[in-house]
């Protein structure tokens, strides 16, 4: 007889792992599938900077060492948001740490292992299996080529950006559910490890250095992975004027300012996609929970997803803990794991994004003008910043330093605007999927404002 599962959590990165945790810590029949061979798990292109604050509740929460020696390539302290300007203007802090993936990947990997959760890898997911308007399994092929079906009362997708679950579903299946992937909702990236000769002066940094020539979000990125080691890599999105562009051409272009050829060496370079939209509005449909890259639950301007997705990881253990109890598997009641993400870091998300196409918008040499005249300020850019009460003469004062200027000061009051909207609707999630239709209608065109 096929074995059947409470819950079988579809790959094994950072938000597969902490789900499958989750779940076993609760006592649930847990499986984990990757496609990968298990060795390789753990081994994605990343900028490899994660929080330090994110990393260790998760840690706490699921009973894990946070990041140990081995996986730390170096700490982090600051974000600099670097533009041709010779002053950095803003410089956010970012405790956290450079880590190696891999090693860390796989650590976690042998935790879910030592506490007895079965992992089926190298066995690839190829649909889910749908029955009476409820997910129920998924059909995979194994390393001998077999394709067998796979039986469980939930399903958690974690499969990454190809969200392999959410993206075949039927068409009809859940209609409260987005089922697309576009090329809007994510950038293609080119990402390098390098050595240097020298060390570098970037001890502490990662760095975001805007240039004119690349694409939305319009960034190199510089993160110091060690005295002499840096993490660098640029994407965007491939679409409109940019569907043809090579992203690795625009990379060594960009590099060549900064670290010409021949004076690094490369140590690992590779391609890969990052979520660059906010989450999804709604990430459960009946017998489904979706996490993760797969959820888009990476910060659009900082790429950050890592941490994100461990704590989405945990929220939907927690949910799927209640709905094995309850046997209760429909979307109202897994519904509170869209209230969790969008009260935890779904509402900066979905905020960050306002910011990523705001700056898109205005462009290096127009954002470099405002930093000179000190019309966008450090502060302005946090979360507390953009949310903050502005008076008259505060506008007033904005205003004659961005003379003459003024579609910019424009720009930016909407944006500002727009992202507090955005936040009152995080805040007032509906509870129930039956006002959801109306909360995504107003979310959108939110969105479509800017
Ligand atoms: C260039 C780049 C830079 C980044 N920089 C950072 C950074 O500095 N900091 C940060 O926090 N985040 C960063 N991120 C984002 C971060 O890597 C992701 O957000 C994070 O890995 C998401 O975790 P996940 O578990 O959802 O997906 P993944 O880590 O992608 O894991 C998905 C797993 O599912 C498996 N899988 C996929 N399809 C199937 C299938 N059909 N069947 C079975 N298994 C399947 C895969 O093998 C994989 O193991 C970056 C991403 C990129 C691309």
């Amino acid at each position: 007889m096929t074995e059947t599962y409470d819950v079988i959590v579809i790959g094994a990165g950072p938000a597969g792992i902490s789900a499958a945790l989750y779940c076993k810590k609760e006592g649930l029949k847990v499986l984990l599938v990757d496609k990968k061979e298990k060795g390789k798990i753990g081994d994605k292109v990343c900028g490899e900077a994660i929080s330090k604050k994110t990393s260790h509740q998760v840690s706490e929460k699921l009973n894990i060492e946070s990041p140990q020696k081995n996986e730390i390539n170096a700490e982090i302290e600051v974000l600099v948001l670097r533009t041709s300007l010779p002053v950095d203007h803003i410089i956010l802090p970012a405790i956290g740490y450079m880590i190696n993936r891999h090693l860390y990947g796989q650590r976690l990997l042998d935790v879910a292992l030592q506490r007895e959760i079965p992992l089926l890898s190298e066995t690839k997911v190829l649909r889910s299996l749908v029955k009476e308007n409820k997910v129920i399994g998924v059909v995979v092929r194994n390393n001998k080529n077999e394709e067998i079906e796979l039986y469980s009362s939930l399903i958690i997708d974690c499969s990454g950006i190809l969200a392999i679950v959410r993206t075949g579903l039927p068409k009809d299946f859940e209609p409260l559910l987005n089922k697309k992937l576009t090329k809007a909702d994510y950038a293609s990236c080119y990402r390098e490890i390098i050595e240097l000769e020298e060390n570098h002066d970037l001890k502490g940094k990662i760095v975001l250095q805007y240039e004119e020539d690349i694409p939305e979000p319009g960034y190199i990125w510089f993160f110091a992975d060690g005295e002499k080691k840096l993490n660098c890599g640029t994407g965007f999105i491939k679409e409109g004027k940019h569907k043809d562009k090579g992203v690795k051409s625009v990379y060594f272009k960009a590099m060549e300012k900064y670290y010409p050829k021949g004076t690094y060496k490369t140590i690992d370079g590779r391609g890969g996609c990052v979520p660059i939209r906010p989450p999804l509005w709604n990430a459960v449909a009946p017998g489904l929970i979706i996490v993760g890259d797969a959820a888009y639950h990476t910060d659009p301007l900082t790429a950050e997803g890592h941490g994100p997705a461990m704590v989405a990881g945990c929220f939907a253990g927690e949910i799927a803990t209640t709905a094995v109890k309850k046997k209760s598997f429909e979307t109202e009641n897994l519904w509170k794991y869209n209230e969790l993400v969008f009260s935890d870091f779904g509402s900066d998300h979905a905020r960050s994004r306002i910011l990523t196409i705001a700056l898109e918008k205005m462009g290096p040499k127009r954002l470099e003008f405002l930093l000179k005249r000190r019309v966008i300020k450090q502060a302005d850019l946090t979360s507390e910043g953009i949310l903050k009460k502005r008076t008259i003469l505060s506008y007033l004062g904005i205003a004659l330093r961005c003379f003459p200027r003024y579609s910019l000061l424009l720009l930016m009051k909407r944006a500002i605007s727009i992202s507090k909207s955005v936040n009152v609707l995080c805040k007032n999630y509906p509870q129930s999927p039956k006002n959801f239709p109306e909360w995504r209608d107003e979310m959108e065109k939110l969105y479509q404002q800017i």
